[in-house]
């Protein structure tokens, strides 16, 4: 096992791994910005390093600062957490060049699983579900133009090396496609540096499901379980469930060969999540991110797996410990992530001084957070403040726990996207399990929320 890890991300993120390390008796190593000097994980670490200087959002980023403060306090390992350096394959090559282990997938994996054509070509060829579409980046619009035709309006434009829903286009009709082309070209070319389109069909009543797999560097590969992501907001995830709803035990496994027959395609190590599309009974192959997700908390409540641990133990070199009939699922779990935004202001960023602080608890509640009464919430970063996740023996108990820990959670002095939360929660369709990515706009859940503050609940 290994000794000691440098954690290279801030946050509820770096005190989570933190956490599976001092459980493991491995000694951790913060590395912390200007703005980051109070926070609680660079506190919680055994040992921690400043390597600002500003802007703050690039000391994260610096891999020369990072490995060198790990090699200066002999840590042998570092985990990237999510985010910042975790899917850049040049620092995960960079980290093992200079003989340390990178706690995720080898720069060749993240290569390989960053690029959307590349993946689903990859996928295919192996067997697994894709969304109908182009195969390779969109040269020619007349051939697009075919393409679109055969599958169908609406297609949905991607830049092959996008993430974080940026570089996305819905096209409804032919009229549209040659200037949304030329346009996410450009979104790619500036965002990404890569100017690859593809185009697929926009699928009809989408559903975000998702696989947790986690491989040992001798090919052992195996899935824990889905997870149900399509509470989004711009593509970006808010609630998170598992199970999902449209699962079936059939399905389950289907589904869950299919993600482990993906990572075995790239020969993949570590943590990493296969997403799906899920519509009408059929699902396809989305894209596979290359490191823990930040929704890993619900897997861990249902099935007791600790990915955060698994993540260091397959990294020092161990064996899987599970089996694949090992993994069990017990109950449901739902995750809110906790913002800080203003729910009156159109879920604007609202970063500063936390006044008062305090967390649910009690049964089958577990918080992530990397925050307390009287931290700076600095306007630098994402505005995830914390995770709450919640554990029931059924998906009526849990959400009723997760609207009971809602009301419990009391944070003061800046905005939080709380009441969202209890908005979706007392949604009819939502509580039916009804709902799809289109679910905030379908069901005017903004409109909702802006109802709810204004009776002054
Ligand atoms: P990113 O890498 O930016 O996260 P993804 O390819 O993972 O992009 O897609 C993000 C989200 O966009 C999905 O969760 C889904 O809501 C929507 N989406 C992507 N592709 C499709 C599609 N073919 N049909 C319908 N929705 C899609």
């Amino acid at each position: 096992m290994l000794n000691k890890v440098l954690v290279a991300n801030r946050g509820e993120i770096a005190v989570r791994i933190m956490r599976a390390c001092r459980e493991l008796g491995i000694s951790t190593v913060a590395v912390y910005s200007e703005a980051d000097r109070e926070a609680m994980f660079a506190k919680y670490a055994d040992e921690s390093h400043f390597i600002g200087p500003p802007p703050p959002l690039q000391s994260y980023l610096n891999m020369d600062a990072i490995i060198e403060v790990a090699l200066k306090t002999k840590a042998e390992a570092i985990h990237p957490g999510y985010g910042f350096l975790a899917e850049n394959d040049k620092f995960s090559d960079m980290v093992e060049k200079n003989g340390l282990v990178f706690i995720g997938p080898t720069g060749q994996n993240i290569r390989e699983m960053g690029d959307k054509i590349f993946s689903k070509r990859t996928m295919k060829s192996s067997g697994v579900p894709v969304v109908p579409g182009t195969e390779e980046g969109i040269q020619d619009v007349e051939k697009a133009k075919d393409v679109a035709h055969e599958i169908g309006y609406p297609v949905i434009l991607k830049a092959s090396g996008g993430g974080g829903g940026i570089g996305m286009k819905i096209v409804d009709n032919e009229n549209d496609l040659i200037e949304a082309i030329e346009s996410t070209k450009r979104v790619a070319k500036s965002a990404f540096g890569d100017e690859s389109v593809l185009l697929e069909k926009y699928l009809d009543e989408p559903r975000h499901v998702e696989y947790q797999i986690i491989a040992d560097n001798k090919g052992n590969v195996i899935h824990v379980r889905e997870r149900e992501c399509s509470v989004q907001r711009r593509h970006q995830k808010l609630i998170e469930e598992t199970p999902s709803c449209v699962m079936t035990e059939e399905l389950r496994e289907k589904m869950g060969e299919a993600a482990t027959q993906a990572a075995k395609a790239v020969s993949y190590r570590n943590a990493g999540t296969v997403e799906f599309m899920y519509s009408k009974g059929n699902f396809y192959f989305l894209e596979m991110n290359t490191r823990l997700q930040v929704e890993h908390p619900i897997t861990e409540m249902i099935t007791g797996v600790d990915l955060a641990k698994e993540q260091l133990r397959v990294a020092s070199g161990l064996d899987l410990q599970y089996a694949q009939e090992d993994i069990t699922g017990q109950g449901w779990a739902f995750e809110c992530r906790i913002c800080a935004e203003d729910p009156e202001n159109n879920f604007f960023p609202s970063p500063g001084k936390i006044v008062e602080y305090k967390e649910p608890a009690g049964p089958g509640i577990r918080v992530d957070s990397g925050v307390y009464a009287g931290f700076d919430v600095p306007p630098f970063y994402d505005s995830l403040l914390s995770k709450l996740i919640v554990w029931g023996r059924d998906r009526n108990e849990a959400i009723k726990r997760m609207k009971r820990a809602l009301w419990e959670y009391e944070i003061t002095g800046i905005k939080t996207n709380i009441p969202f939360h209890e908005v979706v929660l007392d949604n009819e369709f939502f509580v039916k399990g009804d709902y799809t990515t289109h679910f905030i706009k379908e069901r005017n859940i903004l409109d909702e929320v802006k109802r709810y503050l204004e009776s002054g609940k």
